[in-house]
């Protein structure tokens, strides 16, 4: 069975997550260079270790060919996406979460990818909150996956099994992977922003429902308290210390 479709595994958008190099390397007699390519996205970030040399590759797109190191990667990168039918993104974090992935188009084909990995959290990310400049709003079916705290060996196995998991869904491997049971979607509907030195108090844990008028964070000006019921994700993530979680929702969606 002769694949038609393309797919790229797209590592180290951030230079200090090595996930997605990890799998490229691990994948090097399945990645062919025509059906299934592999990306090293931020070489020179990942070389120094860090996120990024300017700016945050992932909110840069669709980049500018005169602009900063990250600008010049994104409009680069821009042009040579367009091509694929499929972009898996892998990205690793600091905090304490489960893997989830992000979709910020929410089409069946982009529900197929990140549900054909296996992965038990889909998070959707839609125009509004999102920034619209990542990576994934600049292909046609796109999503990335937060596979787990960086380097870890588990993080790494992890990403192998969605990885292999999407490979063989889609008709790129011809072993079909097993896939896991239930998966619960969330919305993300509001960012909360830090003004001083708010923490995220003990108790609170990502993916896990935080009432309305729980305290979330607290620092010496104020406390941030749940204005309404949510799931917090991304609290305690050291890449975005201004911000003390984003609020989701789990939301249903349709079965096709
Ligand atoms: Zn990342």
């Amino acid at each position: 069975m002769k694949n038609e479709k393309i797919i790229a595994i797209i590592g180290a958008l951030h230079g200090d997550e090595r996930v997605g190099v990890e799998v490229i390397k691990r994948l090097k007699k399945i990645i062919d260079g025509e059906n299934i390519v592999g990306i090293v996205a931020n070489e020179e970030g990942l070389k120094r270790g860090k996120r990024f040399i300017s700016q945050d590759l992932n909110r840069s797109f669709p980049g500018n060919p005169k602009g900063n190191p990250e600008e010049r990667i994104a409009y680069k990168l821009t042009k040579k996406i367009k091509k694929f039918d499929y972009v898996l993104d892998l990205h690793s974090f600091s905090c304490k979460s489960e893997p989830f992935a992000v979709l910020t188009k929410k089409t069946k084909s982009h529900l197929n990818l990140a549900e054909s990995s296996g992965i038990r959290k889909i998070v959707l990310m839609l125009p509004k909150l999102a920034s619209g400049k990542a990576l994934i709003d600049y292909c046609p079916c796109g999503i990335s996956i937060e596979t787990g705290r960086h380097d870890l060996e588990s993080t790494f196995k992890r990403a192998m099994f969605y990885t292999e998991n999407i490979l063989g869904t889609l008709g790129f491997l011809k072993k079909r992977k097993r896939k896991t049971g239930g998966i619960d979607y969330f919305k993300i509907i509001d960012v909360f922003f830090k003004e001083g030195d708010e923490e995220v108090v003990e108790g609170i844990t990502n993916f896990k429902l935080i009432y309305k008028g729980e305290t979330v964070a607290s620092g010496r000006q104020r406390k941030v308290v749940a204005p309404y019921d949510f799931y917090p994700v991304l609290a305690r993530e050291r890449a975005y210390p201004n911000i003390v979680c984003l609020a989701a929702k789990r939301v249903k969606i349709e079965k096709r």
